[in-house]
């Protein structure tokens, strides 16, 4: 069981925002320390968290790093993660994911880390780089617990669930709304859940099959929406602050960039 854990987000808007930085998030567990997903400018969105964030970090802090799915919001600094920890740390990056999603991970790396960098030649491997450690729907890391499912999104982008043994943590940053989701989601103490403002047609079609709008979440039960924060938000989401949203989104709350919530 864990003694401490936060969770701090160094993302929280969508894949167009301009506003802040794309989701994802640190947390920590007793000390050891899970990113979940790693989007790119990784040299900004640390600087700029370091200006304005409640926690200081540095880059080599990427020791260990969940990936939900292949989305450039969600994997675009992998490359960049790549080559500073090539080049500036000793050890390759725990990756965590089902195999197939690292067997994708590399395949999307492959075209730019492969040609060697070392003198003498020689084809870069994936264990230059990171350390991509498989697991199932359901993996013991001592301190909690981790199982993933499957979301209404592209096919095979995961949810994750963290079971601290006395808290437990979903995680769903990218999801249409799903109500076999929602029930998977909702034996938790706190969730991490998407959620879309504004109009749901758009040119490449209907936004409902890839995210949730605001109007379907606010059908849901209001203790599902008091543990639920919500991310992967526009711009327009709110005005001056999160507490005062541009939408009517019941009692749920918009996750904070650069806020460090106390979990356990
Ligand atoms: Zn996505």
């Amino acid at each position: 069981m864990a003694k401490s854990v936060t969770l701090y987000p160094l993302g929280v808007g969508d894949a167009f925002t301009a506003r802040h930085f794309f989701v994802n998030c640190l947390i920590n567990v007793d000390g050891r320390e899970f990113f979940i997903d790693c989007p790119a400018y990784l040299g900004k969105m640390f600087h700029y968290n370091n200006e304005n964030g409640e926690q200081q970090l540095e880059l080599n802090r990427y020791r260990e790093l969940f990936i939900t799915h292949m989305h450039a919001d969600h994997v675009g600094g992998l490359e960049e993660l790549a080559y500073f920890q090539y080049y500036k740390t000793e050890n390759p990056v725990k990756l965590y994911g089902p195999d197939w999603l690292l067997q994708d991970i590399w395949s999307h790396l492959r075209p730019a880390l492969e040609p060697s960098v070392r003198e003498g030649g020689g084809l870069a491997n994936f264990d230059w780089f990171f350390d991509p450690v498989p697991i199932d729907h359901f993996h013991d890391f001592g301190d909690f617990k981790v199982s993933y499912t499957y979301t209404r999104h592209v096919p095979r982008t995961l949810a994750f669930k963290f079971d601290f043994g006395n808290f437990k943590l979903g995680y769903a940053p990218d999801t249409g709304f799903d109500h076999n989701l929602i029930a998977w989601l909702n034996e938790c103490d706190l969730i991490i859940h998407d959620a879309w403002f504004g109009e749901t047609e758009a040119l490449g079609g209907n936004i409902r099959n890839l995210h949730t709008p605001i109007a379907d979440l606010l059908t849901l039960p209001e203790d599902f929406q008091r543990k639920t924060l919500l991310c992967h938000y526009a711009d327009t989401a709110y005005s001056d602050s999160t507490e005062n949203p541009s939408e009517e989104i019941g009692a749920y709350r918009l996750l904070q960039q650069g806020k460090v919530y106390k979990l356990v």
